[in-house]
């Protein structure tokens, strides 16, 4: 018990002093300054090249999304998250070791090349993160989590990072155990986080983009947007589910693009009586009235 303690305490710590460090020196290694960075850079393509020409370059919910950003991104993993899942992780490990399972790897890919080793990371994370978000619609107390996410009903960058705590919880989970299995970690790649981030940012972006027949592969704002439309085809519980990639729904039959869907309305069902600021959309999964 003292153990875990102790590991709860280092990984506060830990991540305090990385959390420092990130802001006082900048490098190119640095996700603080890349999320800063690549945000400007979305913002600035709104602004010169803006979809929805009449949508307010400071939209709403701008200030909102801009903190659930740094949240999500930093504040979260400082509060608990990271302590936490350092101490669930050696709680899993001792669990296995009680069977005398001592690593996961069941795929060897370490003799693989980087750039080999890199796809594999990218299709099954993205591949899983796809599955995962399919839920966060299907099962009711995790869709009472999303909404957070697509209470979002002015779309730019900054609703990417929108999106309540448990999500975060819910998806490094799932992730876990199969990526232990081929042997990676989470943190494994800077670049594919600074490359997911990228996408997403555009994704959520007011800017008119579907990368030519790319569209198959990469997942893309005019794709996305229609992601977040209030209003489904019959009988669905969404469409359009890619993270990173928009390949699966393509396989799988849930890409759904009627037309460009520029000024589509966006939420759900009774969006304007959504909770509206940070803290009662936080709490509004446990808190909500049961109807
Ligand atoms: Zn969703
Ligand atoms: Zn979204």
């Amino acid at each position: 018990m003292e153990k875990y303690f102790k590991i709860f305490l280092d990984g506060y710590y830990g991540y305090w002093n990385y959390l420092k460090s990130e802001i006082l020196y900048p490098s190119w290694q640095n996700y603080f300054y890349w999320l800063v960075g690549l945000s400007l850079l979305v913002w600035l393509l709104e602004i010169v090249f803006p979809w929805r020409k009449n949508q307010p370059i400071i939209r709403k919910d701008f200030w909102l999304d801009a903190f659930y950003m740094f949240f999500n991104f930093f504040l979260f993993s400082l509060i608990v998250y990271n302590s936490l899942s350092n101490v669930f992780v050696e709680v899993f490990n001792d669990f296995l070791g009680l069977f005398g399972i001592t690593n996961l790897v069941a795929i060897e890919v370490n003799s693989w090349p980087i750039w080999g080793q890199f796809l594999l990371m990218f299709l099954v994370a993205d591949f899983i993160q796809w599955n995962t978000h399919r839920l966060l619609h299907r099962v009711p107390w995790l869709w009472e989590f999303h909404k957070v996410h697509h209470s979002v009903e002015q779309m730019g960058f900054a609703a990417h990072l929108r999106y309540h705590w448990m999500e975060t919880i819910v998806y490094k989970s799932i992730q876990y155990v199969p990526l232990a299995m081929i042997g990676f970690g989470l943190d494994d790649f800077f670049i594919l986080h600074i490359f997911t981030i990228a996408i997403g940012h555009l994704n959520h972006a007011n800017i008119r983009l579907t990368y030519g027949p790319l569209k198959y592969i990469l997942n893309n704002p005019v794709m996305h947007l229609w992601h977040h439309a209030k209003h489904l085809p019959e009988g669905s519980h969404g469409v359009n589910y890619g993270i990173s990639l928009s390949i699966w729904d393509y396989l799988f039959g849930t890409a759904y693009i009627p037309n460009e869907g520029r000024d589509e309305p966006l939420g759900f069902e009774k969006v304007e009586e959504f909770p509206k600021t940070f803290w009662s959309q936080i709490s509004y999964p446990w808190l909500r009235k049961k109807s």
